[in-house]
């Protein structure tokens, strides 16, 4: 186990000084209420890992909303109380957020239900997580200021790389759990520990993975494919059998896991470009995964999840569109008559980046896909470059002529035929100008 002198190095060498300064002052404001003040789970973990984490989880034992009111009126930031579980967010005012909770007790009414909560000390507040090696906790302030608090074997657990559960029945009651455990297993290279596995095993066996309702398993499943290589978790998933809690029609074929491989070259190869344009690589691996879905089944997964709606077009038209592109496409590679831009144009200009990627996936023939990356990366911006000012300076009378005149434009600009403002001017005069 690690020693005050030791923790204090790493903190001192791993955590950037504006961070230490703020954890600092966050003591003053503890020692000041005479309250203990501790940095607890993921960013401890990853602290000792030595991986970068910045999500700061602070636990204060006593009343974190009277700490959190206490800190900001002292610093320049503001706070959000959630008095129901006695947390709060401290919002610094270039964005930062630091999560305050409070010691506290939970009582579970049902497995899969959320919490209600209690005042109570540390080490309870601890006993409830999920996995040992999130239960470490540094504290900031008091005599224990920079000691590392290790109830439950944290540190051994990170050494040996093993992900264990607090207690036996740690799945039942929070069956989130299970999938929790396969996104850090894969995540930090980690195994599930052998009566971990057991338990997790029978908590399965025993229908509490099937509580968990649509919404905390959609948070559950989109956070493991945020990863950045979900499929090793998902092919866990698979193998213990968690993927008909999904959909009960959901499998994970080879073509499925070759289908990921592609999506995260095509969600690579997006990230190079960098279009300033985030791309939600998570909608693109779940389109995959659920790539052998009929399109009722998806549509019924989608509302039990609780997908947002504003995903609900990508999942259905825009699904059904890259199917049917896709088989296009290959037709027209197979008899030899690539698109032109203009049909390249036409057809992909509709659909969202996450759609085109997952299409990228979905080919399996290189040509094809480099007719979708050229559209990308070559045709999708491409615009005239005359405005309805510029054709009334021309002497056209505005009307709907200049939706021809603009449609006209750009297929001449896609097809190479115009590339300055003066083609396009030369352009327009022929065509629509009477001399
Ligand atoms: P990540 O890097 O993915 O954010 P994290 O460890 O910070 O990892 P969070 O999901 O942000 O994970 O959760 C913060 C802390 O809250 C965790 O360290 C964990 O101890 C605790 N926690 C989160 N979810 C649960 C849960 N379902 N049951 C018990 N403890 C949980």
């Amino acid at each position: 186990a690690l020693k005050k002198r030791q923790v204090s190095r790493l903190v001192r060498e791993r955590l950037p000084a504006s961070i230490r300064e703020l954890l600092a002052g966050m003591g003053e404001v503890g020692d000041a209420q005479n309250v203990p003040i501790f940095a607890v789970g993921g960013f401890v973990r990853d602290l000792l890992l030595g991986k970068e984490n910045l999500d700061i989880d602070l636990v204060i034992e006593g009343d974190g909303i009277a700490f959190a009111r206490e800190y900001c009126r002292r610093h320049p930031c503001r706070v959000r109380t959630h008095a129901k579980f006695g947390t709060a967010v401290i919002i610094f005012p270039d964005g930062f957020k630091v999560d305050i909770a409070s010691a506290r007790m939970e009582y579970y009414h049902e497995p899969g239900a959320l919490p209600n909560v209690e005042h109570a000390s540390i080490k309870l507040d601890l006993y409830r997580r999920d996995f040992t090696i999130n239960t470490l906790a540094l504290a900031l302030n008091g005599p224990e200021k920079g000691a590392l608090l290790d109830f439950f074997g944290a540190q051994r657990d990170l050494q040996d790389k093993v992900l264990r559960v607090l207690h036996n029945l740690s799945f039942v009651e929070d069956s989130t759990r299970v999938f929790r455990a396969i996104r850090f297993e894969q995540r930090l290279g980690f195994h599930i520990g052998l009566q971990t596995e057991q338990l997790l095993r029978s908590a399965l066996r025993m229908g509490f993975v099937e509580k968990v309702g649509g919404p905390r398993l959609f948070n559950e499943l989109a956070q493991i494919l945020k990863e950045s290589n979900p499929l090793p978790a998902v092919e866990r998933m698979a193998e213990l059998g968690l993927l008909p809690y999904i959909h009960s029609r959901l499998t994970l074929p080879p073509r499925v896991k070759s289908l990921f491989a592609e999506a995260s070259r095509a969600i690579h190869w997006y990230e190079l470009l960098y279009t300033g344009e985030p791309c939600q690589g998570w909608l693109v691996y779940f389109l995959c995964l659920t790539s052998g879905l009929d399109e009722e089944s998806l549509e019924e997964l989608n509302r039990r999840l609780g997908i947002p709606s504003r995903h609900g077009v990508i999942l259905g038209e825009q699904r059904r569109e890259v199917h049917r592109l896709q088989r296009f496409f290959e037709r027209r590679w197979g008899r030899g008559r690539p698109l032109r831009p203009v049909e390249l144009h036409a057809r992909l200009s509709p659909l969202a980046t996450e759609a085109l990627l997952y299409l990228m996936a979905r080919v399996d023939n290189d040509e094809v896909r480099s007719w979708v990356s050229y559209f990308y990366t070559a045709l999708r911006k491409a615009a005239p470059l005359l405005s309805g000012d510029e054709l009334k300076a021309l002497g056209i009378p505005p009307g709907p002529l200049y939706k021809k005149i603009l449609k006209t434009l750009l297929d001449a600009r896609l097809n190479g035929k115009v590339a300055s403002r003066e083609d396009e001017i030369v352009l327009v005069k022929k065509r629509f100008l009477k001399p």
